[in-house]
């Protein structure tokens, strides 16, 4: 039986249980799924290996709290308590830095921020809670038409394991914001945090149902959650492949998906650049987070003038990259488990085969146990548009780089993807930026910085196969919402 608090321990495991009505359960098969830290290959934790009968209690949680005291809250009184569980989580950061670093790699650094963002998206979604409105339409003589944000009712959220906190927040404070009661499946390899997110939702106020979680393998709990005939909504994040999977379960019972999917970054180096300004941000969109992020910019485009500076720069800072445990707060941490590992070097030696040319890499320190899952970062130069280095996402701390001549060329090669999440335009000339801000096919465009990973506010989500739907911002409150229009005729 799970204590109370929902956490046990077996000797130095932490034992964690599902998160329905309140109550911390077992897996109804009895499942359980070993979770290993990535900094060295050591068990860390067991959680429930959910299955269908799992995502049935909470489907019918959610369901309940709808009807109950969540449901009847006023919009303001969501807002507060929003606001209260943004305040919760900074209270319980350190505790929270520790175990996301612990349960997936994270530089302590990088792990503390994703918990200042994760209850900023509470504190944003919390002030936006009363604020969404319809509008009364100019209609026909003697009739009033008005329309109502309603919330979808029970949404589903299916999380990936590389920010955990930040997309739990993002996508569950808008959704809770609107109304709707959430079921919430995270990635197998990072359910920690969420599940100590659920204590603390709670401790805040949150009423029972408003908020459940399934843990599981995606096949199981996953499949289970995005096909079941219960929910009315899905947000999914993580690879292409599962999201088709997703919004084809989906359809069978029309429901709404939002699909936020990988992407194949670029950004765009001008002769003209403030190459000061622009060398940080070339590297750390490339390896924060050990490369393994949506957003991440894996493609540097670099107008043939400032090329072989660019190279040259980037190598610098490259060699002094550090690679080690996530305890010792490095530049870059193992990536998530010894499998991404091993993705990620398969592109690595077929970089070998074809003959590219590694510019640079970091280095291994010292004091990385021989168990972690670690990958030197690695910048690869002259890449041709087509490879697969520069055509497929490989979610790793691997750059590729490679020079253009003209603007619409180097337009032809950002667009050149099957992808279009962000991209990074960095030129001097006001034109010229503006010309590429609408010529590129992306969700979102930065000049002069690169910054999707931050920015609450800022709509976020992607074009092509980087998926469809807005999360983030007050966008994302729309989305969790159905538009009912009343019309009375009143003569
Ligand atoms: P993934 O698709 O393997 O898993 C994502 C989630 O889907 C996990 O919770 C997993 O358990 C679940 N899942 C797996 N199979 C499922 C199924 N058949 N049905 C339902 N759910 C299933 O992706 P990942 O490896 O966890 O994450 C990496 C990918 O996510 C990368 O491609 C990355 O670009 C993408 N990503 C995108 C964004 C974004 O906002 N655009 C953010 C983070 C990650």
């Amino acid at each position: 039986m799970l204590a109370p608090d929902g956490v046990t321990r077996v000797s130095s495991l932490l034992r964690y249980g599902n998160f329905i009505a309140d109550q911390w359960r077992d897996a109804v098969a009895g499942g359980e799924i070993v979770i290993k830290n990535p900094s060295d290959g050591s068990d860390l934790a067991t959680i429930a290996r959910g299955t269908k009968a799992d995502v049935d209690l909470a489907v019918e949680a959610a369901r309940a709290a709808l009807g109950g005291d969540w449901g009847r809250m006023s919009a303001t009184a969501r807002g507060r308590v929003l606001h209260k569980i943004s305040d919760a989580v900074l209270r319980h950061i350190d505790r929270l830095t520790e175990l996301e670093s612990k349960d997936v790699g994270k530089p302590l650094t990088q792990a503390r921020a994703d918990v200042v963002a994760l209850a900023r998206y509470f504190e944003f979604y919390g002030a936006s809670a009363d604020k969404v409105h319809g509008d009364t339409l100019p209609y026909q003589n003697g009739f009033t038409v008005f329309t109502l944000y309603e919330p979808h009712g029970v949404t589903g959220h299916i999380i990936p394991w590389n920010y955990p906190m930040q997309i739990l927040g993002r996508s569950l404070g808008a959704a809770l914001a609107m109304g709707n009661a959430a079921v919430v499946k995270p990635a197998e390899e990072a359910c920690l945090t969420a599940l100590e997110f659920a204590r603390i939702a709670k401790e805040a106020g949150l009423p029972p149902g408003a908020l459940n979680i399934v843990t599981g393998l995606g096949a199981e709990a996953g499949a289970a959650l995005a096909e079941h005939s219960g929910v009315n909504h899905i947000s999914f994040t993580g690879s292409r492949r599962t999201g088709e999977l997703v919004q084809a379960a989906a359809a069978k019972n029309t429901v709404p998906v939002t699909l936020e999917l990988g992407g194949k970054s670029p950004q765009i180096v001008f002769a003209d650049a403030d190459l000061e300004r622009a060398l940080p941000f070339l590297v750390n969109a490339g390896i924060q987070n050990a490369g393994q992020t949506c957003s991440a910019s894996s493609r540097i485009l670099v107008e043939r003038g400032v090329y072989e500076e660019v190279v040259a720069r980037m190598s610098a800072l490259y060699r002094a990259l550090k690679v080690g445990p996530a305890s010792a707060d490095p530049a870059v941490g193992p990536v998530v488990s010894l499998r991404q590992k091993t993705i990620i070097e398969t592109y690595l030696d077929l970089a070998r085969k074809d003959g590219l040319r590694i510019a640079a890499q970091g280095e291994l320190a010292a004091d990385a146990p021989a168990g972690g899952a670690y990958v030197l970062p690695t910048l690869l130069r002259d890449v041709p548009a087509d490879h697969p280095l520069m055509q497929e996402e490989i979610f790793g701390p691997v750059q590729a780089i490679a020079p253009f001549d003209m603007e619409e060329e180097a337009i032809a090669l950002a667009n050149g993807t099957a992808y279009g999440l962000v991209c990074g335009i960095w030129t001097r000339d006001g034109g010229r930026q503006f010309r590429l801000a609408r010529a590129i096919q992306s969700g979102q465009v930065f000049v002069n910085n690169y910054g999707a990973g931050g920015g609450i506010e800022l709509p976020f989500g992607g074009v092509k196969r980087s998926g469809h739907g807005r999360e983030k911002g007050f966008e994302a409150l729309y989305g969790f919402a159905t538009l009912k229009t009343v019309s009375v005729y009143h003569g």
